[in-house]
């Protein structure tokens, strides 16, 4: 009854801290340079695309449905899986995060960020001319069925019927788990949770924060993080009863240490629902 009260304390203060999401301020400290420079190997970004796209084209993730799980106002994490999934999923717990995303997805101008960069990156990562980012474009629209709410602290993330009863083929989720969850246990609870989503046989693809204790969201909206190692990635998936395909880590070099938060690297994992 006590351990179960603290756990809800937990979650609820992590909810309070999100209050104050601010999406213009994050993807201006996280998706722009030093962080975002398509012209450096070396930099975050392309480094997660260029996880992203080998993970999508190895040839063993196939299916109809694919859900980005705690999308943010973010676009990049599916931009080579609509090339291989039907149908994609963008989930959010913030509602400003959601109407961020539809307002890109309805083309109706306002966004806080220029995404164009990234789709002529990950047409480049495809073998295709950079002009064709417009085709691209059209083809996430196209895939893209809803942006829905999510709460990974729930044992059933999504509303019922958001998914057909088989789950989802594929999963993809980035920066998520660690930085809504007050603890190790519950982050470890949260990828439990969104193992239920996924059909057996299912892939999953994580990419996370390693060594971050905290992240600005917007001026003085200071969010805690579980500070992760890579052994304790491992245990907590293995714990959800997903086994691990393969692990690689980013280390940040110091110019990409630009004072939005303490992270030190960046984790990129796929496993399999078996
Ligand atoms: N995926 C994006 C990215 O790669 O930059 C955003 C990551 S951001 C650090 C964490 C996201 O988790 C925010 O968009 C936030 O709204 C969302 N979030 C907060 N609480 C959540 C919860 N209980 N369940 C699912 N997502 C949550």
């Amino acid at each position: 009854m006590m351990e179960q009260k603290r756990k809800d304390n937990g979650v609820a203060a992590m909810a309070v801290c999100y209050e104050k999401f601010d999406p213009a301020a994050y993807l201006q400290y996280n998706y722009t340079p030093p962080r975002a420079d398509f012209e450096r190997k070396d930099s975050i970004v392309p480094w997660k695309l260029a996880c992203l796209h080998r993970a999508f084209t190895e040839g063993d993730v196939s299916g109809e449905l694919l859900v980005d799980i705690g999308s943010g106002p973010t676009l990049y994490q599916v931009l080579s899986g609509c090339e291989v999934f039907n149908k994609v999923l963008l989930t959010d717990f913030l509602d400003v995060n959601r109407q961020e995303l539809k307002r890109w997805l309805r083309d109706e101008g306002g966004c806080n960020l220029d995404w164009t960069p990234y789709l002529q990156h990950v047409c480049k990562l495809e073998g295709r001319r950079p002009s064709e980012w417009t085709e691209k474009a059209a083809k996430l629209r196209q895939v893209v069925l809803d942006v829905v709410p999510i709460d990974v602290h729930c044992s059933q993330p999504l509303a019922p019927d958001v998914l057909p009863p088989s789950g989802a083929d594929c999963l993809v989720s980035c920066f998520c788990l660690e930085s809504v969850s007050p603890d190790l246990p519950s982050f470890t609870r949260a990828l439990g949770h969104t193992r239920k989503l996924l059909r057996p046989g299912g892939h999953l693809l994580l990419i996370g924060a390693l060594g971050e204790s905290y992240y600005f969201a917007g001026p003085g909206v200071r969010i805690p993080v579980v500070p992760l190692d890579e052994a304790q990635v491992c245990a907590s998936l293995k714990e959800s009863g997903y086994t691990l395909i393969r692990l690689e880590v980013y280390t940040l070099p110091p110019d990409m240490r630009v004072g939005v938060d303490d992270v030190t690297g960046v984790f990129f994992l796929k496993a399999v629902n078996q």
